[in-house]
């Protein structure tokens, strides 16, 4: 068994981040699984300090990880690898359609796509309209073709999820492996058994589990779980206050004291150490868990 927790280095962590970093520790703490870390670092927002600010801030309450933390950044021929496989096989199609067309696509009267999924348009393009978008020189994304098919998947924590798979984008148009893609093979090459991260990302696990079947890949079990909220009901943020490590020791409070706020956040009794964290691991029950958002007003 393998669990990971894969950041994106584009800021601090909050109390939210370091929540769900949590709790893919104990859920592979809790079992006999090792834990990995991987930087999701193909975003234009990464910045360089918050890689090691964010290992330090996972560091500093208790948590760890096995072996060495991997860069997406570093591996960009597998994901190549992976695209020129289903380019080989016809599965791809080039796509120049603006953000914008394709969210007022979804949104028109009639339309039975979910929000933010792809119509399929760029599919459809005559020999002439492929020469007239070449000659724009903009650079096209390229989609995988799937049968835009409804998948269900298992989720650990919410049970049966369905969400619908479209043509989804495999690489931008200036030339970054996309999400979806990278993560894929990622998990794969990894060795990764178990996903457990937050439940923003559930909408969009079917298209994983539908490119680790296309790939021949095994698709690892999934749990994703809320994220927090603040007083509004909408997703933290830094703007909200002292939300991060930093803010909650400039208040006077001990990493610990931080470590306890989440446990407790999670319905799990509080530690005097951390290596008491480690025992409270080895009765880690995921059943347990509050199947609700935290909304954080410490
Ligand atoms: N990099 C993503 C994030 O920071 C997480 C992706 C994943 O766990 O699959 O939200």
């Amino acid at each position: 068994m393998t669990g990971r927790w894969a950041p994106s280095p584009t800021g601090e962590f909050h109390l939210g981040n370091l929540r769900t970093g949590l709790l893919a520790w104990l859920f592979a703490r809790s079992c006999d699984t090792k834990f990995l870390w991987r930087f999701e670092d193909l975003d234009g927002a990464v910045r360089s300090e918050f890689y090691d600010l964010q290992l330090r801030d996972f560091q500093s309450i208790g948590l760890d990880w096995d072996d060495s933390v991997v860069r997406q950044s570093e591996r960009i021929a597998l994901y190549q690898d992976a695209i020129e496989d289903l380019k080989q096989r016809s599965l791809t199609y080039r796509c120049w359609c603006t953000r914008r067309e394709i969210l007022e696509a979804a949104a028109a009267p009639h339309s039975h796509l979910p929000e933010g999924a792809y119509s399929g348009k760029c599919a459809r393009l005559t020999a002439k309209q492929i020469a007239d978008y070449e000659r724009t020189g903009r650079d096209p994304a390229l989609r995988v073709i799937t049968e835009s098919q409804i998948i269900q998947i298992q989720d650990r924590q919410l049970g049966a999820f369905e969400g619908a798979v479209d043509d989804f984008v495999l690489c931008r148009g200036d030339s970054t492996p996309s999400y979806n893609l990278a993560v894929v093979i990622d998990d794969a090459e990894m060795g990764i058994t178990e996903v457990v991260r937050g439940d923003d990302l559930l909408p969009t696990t079917p298209r994983q589990v539908y490119l680790f079947e296309l790939l021949g890949l095994r698709s690892p079990t999934y749990a994703h779980v809320p994220l927090v909220l603040n007083e509004s009901g909408d997703r933290l943020a830094k703007r909200d206050g002292a939300v991060t490590l930093k803010d909650r020791l400039t208040l006077g409070e001990s990493e610990l004291d931080v470590l306890n706020h989440l446990l407790a956040s999670l319905g799990m009794s509080n530690v005097d150490s951390f290596q008491e964290l480690r025992d409270t691991a080895q009765v880690f029950d995921p059943s347990n868990l509050p199947t609700s958002a935290w909304v954080f007003d410490l």
